[in-house]
């Protein structure tokens, strides 16, 4: 059997995407902190233009740091932030592009209406008007660079043509090569979660994975995608099926096979460790369901959004409904736990665990049914 491209990756290079991703995203934090949306309308022209980089001196302008630090999320589709619109050369400052010519002689008013049409970009994609990238004068390199750092998790940061629709390709999706390329990214990031085997990958995993098959000249059979992770589980149910029945026993049984399934690698490569607490020894860390196998679709049984990772003693309390979590990922914990139980089981109010609106689904499962 030809392995599935999707396995592949995770298996050889998923891990180390991650790391890099952690640096892209730490980037992309730092940089919107540095340069809070609100605060680009007043904007000197001195935060904004860039300064060739000095090594002792480096610059903290929005145009340097673009270009020194941004490197970081990828070299495709290189924007040159030392020419974005107005830049400096041999100490006299240059505006640049079209959209721009109306103030060839007033760099003020360049610099006013550049910001103003940065602010109002992403003031839109912000609230997911993309029609306003569209419309924005502002050259494509450069305002895809500004849409990757401030939303990257809205949008992949690719943003020239030819590799988006080497990547569409690369994972079968159609695409109107007449459509705007935001539409192309879009489509992209909503397959990614689709599919649930990579639902909870970021979007700088989901570009490193493009690259990989775009690269290896490999292609997804979405069709196939999906029957293989329902195979996976069906393969496990059949198993279980012929050595038991129903009922709790089977419970433990599926626990035990998902658990060496890719189902517990996705969740510690998500988690890294226990949700709850800092357990992060990989043998110990077991595969949690919140909506349990049994009652599962298909599709839903090996979700990782329907998994948790946990230390036993907290997978025992979770599994038998001794605690379970509200909507903001607060830890709910039941009266049949004495307070001296919580203390040796390590568990307190004070406990939280991430949440995304999959989780809270099958979390509101757990609540309802499991918890007691
Ligand atoms: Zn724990």
């Amino acid at each position: 059997m030809v392995e599935n491209p999707i396995d592949i990756f995770i298996n050889e290079h998923l891990s180390e995407s991650l790391k890099k991703s952690e640096e892209v995203f730490k980037f992309t934090r730092d940089f919107q902190r540095s340069f809070p949306i609100e605060s680009i309308k007043n904007m000197t022209l001195e935060d904004y233009l860039y300064v060739p980089y000095d090594e002792y001196n480096p610059s903290m302008s929005f145009c340097s740091r673009i270009w020194r630090d941004g490197e970081i999320m990828s070299h495709r589709g290189n924007a040159r932030t030392n020419s974005f619109g107005i830049y400096t050369i041999n100490n006299q400052i240059k505006i640049y592009g079209k959209y721009l010519a109306p103030y060839d002689d007033d760099v003020d008013a360049a610099f006013d209406y550049l910001k103003s049409e940065i602010f109002k970009l992403l003031k839109e994609v912000d609230n997911d008007n993309y029609i306003a990238v569209e419309r924005c004068p502002i050259n494509r390199a450069f305002s895809y660079k500004l849409l990757e750092i401030y939303f990257p998790e809205k949008i992949l940061h690719v943003h020239t043509e030819n590799t988006l629709n080497d990547y569409c390709k690369c994972v079968g999706l159609e695409y109107d090569p007449k459509q705007e390329l935001i539409y192309r990214n879009l489509a992209l990031v909503n397959w990614k979660e689709s599919v649930p085997e990579i639902r909870n990958w970021d979007n700088h995993v989901l570009m490193s994975f493009c690259d990989w098959l775009w690269r290896h000249n490999l292609k997804i059979d979405g069709g196939a995608l999906s029957r293989n992770t329902q195979k996976v589980a069906m393969d496990i149910d059949n198993q279980i099926n012929e050595i038991i029945s129903e009922g709790i026993e089977k419970e433990a049984i599926v626990k035990v096979r998902v658990n060496q399934a890719v189902f517990r690698d996705l969740l510690i490569k998500k988690y890294d460790r226990c949700c709850l607490c800092g357990v992060s020894n990989r043998k110990l860390l077991v595969a949690s369901h919140m909506k349990p196998w049994s009652v599962c679709k298909p599709e839903e049984k090996l979700d990782v959004n329907n998994g948790l990772l946990m230390c036993p003693n907290h997978d025992k309390l979770f599994d038998q409904g001794y605690i379970s979590f509200d909507d903001d990922g607060k830890i709910i914990i039941s009266k049949r736990l004495s307070q001296v139980d919580c203390v040796y089981m390590n568990v307190n109010d004070g406990m939280k665990i991430d949440v995304n609106d999959s989780n809270r689904e099958y979390l509101r499962y757990h609540r309802n049914n499991i918890f007691e």
